[in-house]
């Protein structure tokens, strides 16, 4: 059996007897074919001694139980690692950031305690799954939303506290939050927001309460274990359409960025959307890329290449959802907007009214319609998972075209060709910035996984000198990431290390998560 680092095996199985007192004798899982179930199977370090691997696992049932665990673990030092559904696959999975910690199980918590369909919000526990609510909401006719992410078989809390994106206009999940109850590393349980008012009436209307608003400080944190999180749904609309947009030259996506921007600023397009470009996707299967690699093809000579095979070089799909008249002409208007740009050109998409009964083989953009599906599963081809680089860049033409040289660049200094990864261009996951989603293929294969590490480094720290940071990352790469997050000699790493020596004294919350580190073990940050 694997002990926590730092502690001792007596001590560890002191611990482990109170935690099966605490929470009965079969909710502790010691044996390796339990604790397995808790890797990483995306892990980049699959066959390594370094993979990050937990000793053991405590699945508790109620807010009671969790607290009897922090109290049973600070006794004796013991490192817990939260997990509500464990799901979170490409970021690091069910796995702990530091080796040896106890996973702290949370999906035996899954009840659904409200949902309330005039105010449009949920009250859940973290074990409810995006798959749970949107159940409960179909039996029970309720007229709201989910905003799953893709896929869909997380849940609420751990994706929310991930800041995870969907992509309905209630994509930013973490935006989305209205209340938790937390339980702190002293086994002390507190409510945010106007949950701290003993029989509020408004904890899942109103966010901020009254004084400094915490709720950040929960998110991609280890400050807390949250139990109850409320999350804003959204009111089922009339009907949603969608559409396309294209434009024919490089040069052009300078407007139309700067249109989509004006558009989704307004709140006219709403929800996500994927930048697509229809020339570099037809290079791409005759061998060249996407990135702007040197030596590559000109301007001029890209822009040859579209007109002779007359395809557009950028474009999205676009969506709206609400009553039709309104969609109808928030479309009309989008229309009328883009054709600003010589050339641009448009075609109707898909369009539903609700409710709505879909056929199995019905080829809707489920996601985008709160429909929790795995499909996008059936992207990681060729390999046996995959790790996502996801910087924040600008929501600008100019920024597009400058990220494409400047990984185009790095590729080629790292002397690799960029393989297998997936969405190169950028999303509008959340409000105001685009976010790229790097998919780096993982395979059981130590020496290529290697490889892709040292190129995900590079990455972040390539990006990082061009002011783009990553807005969530996997385990194995916290500290490499919270590393460029470094303005003003890391002064809000310091911050956050502070607070964590006063919340959590002994340390023993997630320790590494985020690159915070209690003070025992600073020393172990990469
Ligand atoms: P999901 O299955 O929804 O994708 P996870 O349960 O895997 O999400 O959680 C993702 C991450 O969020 C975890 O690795 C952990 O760092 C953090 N997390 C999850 N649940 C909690 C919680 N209840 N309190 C605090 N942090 C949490």
């Amino acid at each position: 059996m694997r002990i926590p680092p730092g502690t001792s095996a007596a001590d560890f199985s002191a611990a482990l007897a109170q935690f099966e007192k605490a929470v009965g004798k079969e909710w502790v899982f010691t044996k390796d074919e339990d604790v397995d179930l808790y890797r990483d199977s995306y892990s980049p370090f699959w066959h390594e001694e370094e993979e990050r691997v937990a000793s053991a696992a405590v699945a508790p049932a109620s807010v009671e139980e969790v607290q009897a665990a922090v109290r049973i673990a600070n006794r004796y030092k013991i490192p817990l690692w939260t997990i509500s559904t464990g799901r979170n696959l490409a970021y690091g999975g069910s796995a702990p950031a530091m080796s040896g910690s106890v996973i702290l199980d949370l999906k035996r918590m899954n009840k659904i305690i409200e949902v309330n369909d005039k105010n449009h919000y949920a009250l859940v526990e973290p074990g409810v799954s995006y798959f749970d609510l949107y159940r409960y909401i179909q039996e029970n006719k309720l007229k709201v939303w989910i905003d799953p992410p893709d896929p869909g078989w997380g849940g609420l809390v751990g994706n929310s506290l991930e800041r995870g994106g969907g992509r309905t206009p209630m994509r930013d999940h973490f935006n989305s939050v209205c209340g938790m109850e937390v339980v702190l590393a002293n086994g002390d349980v507190l409510r945010t927001g106007m949950g701290a008012l003993p029989g509020s009436k408004t904890w899942q209307q109103y966010k901020y309460g009254f004084g400094p608003y915490f709720d950040g400080m929960f998110s991609q944190s280890n400050f807390g274990i949250v139990t109850k999180l409320g999350v804003w749904l959204m009111p089922e609309p009339e009907a949603y359409r969608d559409g396309t947009v294209m434009v024919q030259r490089h040069d052009d996506l300078v407007p139309f960025v700067e249109t989509l921007a004006y558009l989704m600023n307004s709140d006219i397009v709403r929800g996500t959307m994927l930048l697509e470009s229809p020339i570099l996707n037809y290079r791409a299967t005759q061998g060249g890329g996407v990135l702007d690699m040197p030596g590559g093809p000109s301007v001029a000579e890209m822009d040859k290449l579209a007109q002779e095979k007359n395809l557009p070089y950028w474009g999205a799909e676009l969506h709206f959802w609400g009553p039709q008249s309104v969609i109808d002409e928030q479309w009309e208007y989008t229309k009328e907007k883009f054709s600003a740009i010589p050339g641009a050109t448009f075609k109707d998409g898909r369009s539903y009214k609700f409710p709505l009964e879909l056929k199995e083989t019905d080829e809707a953009p489920r996601v985008a319609l709160g429909i929790p599906n795995l499909s996008v599963f059936g992207l990681i081809v060729g390999a046996q998972g995959h790790m996502d680089f996801s910087p924040i860049i600008p929501m600008t033409g100019e920024g597009v075209f400058e990220v494409l040289k400047v990984f185009g660049q790095a590729y080629a200094d790292l002397g690799v060709a960029p393989r297998n990864q997936f969405f190169v261009l950028p999303w509008a996951f959340f409000p105001r910035a685009f976010v790229l989603l790097f998919g780096f293929p993982i395979e059981h294969d130590v020496e290529k996984n290697r490889k892709t590490r040292e190129i995900f480094k590079r990455l972040v720290e390539v990006a990082a000198e061009h002011g783009w940071g990553e807005y969530r990352t996997h385990t194995s790469m916290m500290d490499t990431v919270s590393n460029v997050y470094s303005y003003n000699n890391h002064a809000l790493r310091r911050l956050h290390e502070t607070i964590k020596d006063a919340v959590d004294p002994n340390g023993i919350l997630s320790p590494g998560k985020s690159g915070i580190w209690p003070a025992h073990l600073r020393k172990s940050r990469a």
